[in-house]
């Protein structure tokens, strides 16, 4: 553990530094004006670490304002190494481990910190990576596969409100990312939308045979089908692989994360632990230190107004 513990993840000076260094390439920017490299550090015995004023609006600010670490009572080294343990860890981290890595207990084995804030800063760093890569929709080969995710089920209640699992839709661009929703049931008129909204006209559309799909030949370039039930997985067509063994690879790290790692997730979070998973997977190239970087960019430019426990 230790080789991987940088300055930032146990000194506030060095987080806020490395902070700026990866928010401000061109110097400080502005949250108010958005002016960029115009402003000067104030500097002082009574005044606070950190803060600039802007030479365009004259309004002082620091570089957590407008990122998810504002107003936090949490130190920045311990959300940057919260991070970083999300981003290096391929299978997702949970919380209890996440707090014994930021807190533990000290040498009389007092608990330091709690888990209720672990839990709270990991929940509050997922809905930070799912904030904005919606850019434009997905081109290409498009597979796309529904599943439901969560725990045991009694019978005759699936695929229904009463149910414990939840409805995950998944868009898989091929050699690209990956987009995930949760939906209410897995019906033609829920996942239709979906498909609208996120897949160019122009895409080509790989499913398994079930009727949910039935009409998107109407509006996508093309739509093939493998028809798992009669057990057909991959067939190659004029030099093109007829498949949907990406987006079901892509579930089942999913439900290995739900079972393995995080014990069945509640249903109101599924889109939370889906943003992590589609990030890691739209990541996946990258090494942990550029993950990490790419993560750090998505704290920015929004502010998530959870309630954070009382004790950090
Ligand atoms: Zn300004």
């Amino acid at each position: 553990m230790a080789g991987l513990i940088a300055k930032h993840h146990t000194d506030e000076d060095a987080a806020r530094e490395y902070l700026e260094k990866q928010l401000w390439p061109d110097g400080p920017a502005c949250p108010k004006c958005g002016l960029v490299g115009e402003a000067y550090k104030l500097e002082g015995e009574t005044t606070r670490k950190g803060l600039y004023k802007c030479a365009g609006c004259r309004e002082p600010f620091t570089v957590t304002m407008g990122t998810i670490f504002e107003d936090s009572h949490i130190p920045l080294h311990k959300w940057l190494f919260a991070i970083y343990l999300m981003c290096s860890s391929k299978k997702g981290i949970s919380a209890h481990q996440l707090w014994r890595n930021l807190w533990g207990t000290d040498e009389s084995g007092k608990q330091l910190g709690s888990y209720k804030t672990a839990w709270f800063m990991a929940h509050r760093i997922r809905w930070a990576l799912g904030q904005e890569p919606v850019a434009g929709r997905l081109a290409g080969i498009v597979e796309v596969d529904e599943t439901y995710i969560g725990g045991k089920e009694r019978s005759g209640v699936a695929n229904s409100k009463y149910s414990k699992k939840q409805a995950v839709v998944a868009l898989l661009q091929r050699q690209g990312e990956v987009r995930a929703f949760p939906v209410d049931r897995i019906t033609l008129n829920n996942i239709e939308p979906v498909l609208k909204a996120h897949i160019e006209p122009e895409g080509q559309l790989m499913t398994d045979e079930s009727s949910v799909y039935g009409r998107p030949q109407d509006y996508f370039a093309t739509h093939d089908r493998v028809n798992h039930k009669q057990k057909q997985y991959s067939r190659r067509v004029n030099g093109l692989t007829i498949t949907t063994n990406s987006v079901e690879g892509f579930f089942s790290l999913i439900k290995r994360g739900n079972y393995g790692t995080f014990h069945h997730w509640g249903r109101p979070y599924t889109q939370q632990y889906l943003n992590e998973f589609t990030f890691r997977y739209g990541t996946r190239k990258m090494s942990d230190h550029e993950r990490n970087a790419a993560a750090i960019q998505k704290t920015s430019g929004k502010r998530l107004t959870l309630k954070e426990p009382k004790r950090a």
